[in-house]
């Protein structure tokens, strides 16, 4: 076994773990495999474990390895902070866009995504711990964003994300994402027409804390690739 196949057994064997003891069904949790910074070759071999969802950073880089594995029976996802004039490329290249935070970028995504007749899935997300180094709708905003994202016509708002500020013990992200769930619940109750299924948190560090709290998409890079130089 290469080692990148022996992580994704190990990994998904902890995410049945962590979705049985949280009283949910395994299938309910989906794995993102981040493999921002790591080469093409490394997604050819998770692919090869049966790996089909991988998460990428940067368009630039995502456009060269997306393009380098033309046939590959993939579902590309984009995590990182988009900048609007980026909106093209990523409605080009990827099935979920997780990191919309601004309504003049879910603008140029509906705009772009018109263009190719494309229904763009997104998800949008929020800065729960208000971290200046960090993107994502403040909590306060993200009904509102959510509602005016929701009323485009070639976007398709399918949840929420969140990255909370990093704990060296995972229990303490734990209340990070009950309040992305809390939010997600409180929109979806005072507005019934949305419908929000998806909580894309948890990463390699505290995923598990994450499916405790309802995680539906976990985004996990070191556990499978090892650390990003
Ligand atoms: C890099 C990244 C991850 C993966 O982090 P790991 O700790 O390597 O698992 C998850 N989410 C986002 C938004 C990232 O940028």
């Amino acid at each position: 076994m290469t080692s990148i196949k022996s992580h994704l057994a190990t990994i998904n064997d902890r995410i049945r773990q962590a979705a049985i003891a949280a009283g949910r069904a395994p299938e309910s949790v989906r794995l993102v495999a981040v493999s921002k910074t790591h080469p093409a070759g490394s997604i050819r071999e998770a692919l090869a474990a049966g790996q089909t969802v991988f998460g990428e950073s940067y368009i630039q880089e995502a456009r060269e390895k997306i393009a380098a594995l033309p046939d590959a029976p993939a579902e590309w996802h984009f995590i990182g902070h988009l900048q609007t004039n980026k909106a093209k490329y990523a409605v080009r290249l990827f099935e979920l866009i997780h990191s919309v935070d601004s309504l003049r970028l879910a603008e140029a995504i509906d705009q772009e995504a018109a263009k190719r007749g494309k229904v763009q899935r997104v998800l949008i997300q929020v800065n729960i711990a208000g971290e200046a180094t960090k993107s994502g709708s403040a909590p306060e905003a993200a009904a509102a964003l959510v509602q005016q994202a929701a009323a485009l016509p070639h976007l398709s708002v399918e949840g929420l994300m969140t990255l909370p500020p990093f704990f060296d013990d995972p229990v303490r992200a734990r209340p990070f994402f009950k309040r992305l769930r809390k939010i997600r619940d409180t929109i979806t109750a005072a507005s019934p027409h949305i419908r929000l299924p998806e909580l894309s948190m948890g990463m390699t560090g505290d995923f598990e804390a994450a499916i405790a709290e309802g995680a539906t998409l976990v985004r996990i890079g070191t556990a499978i690739f090892g650390d990003r130089s």
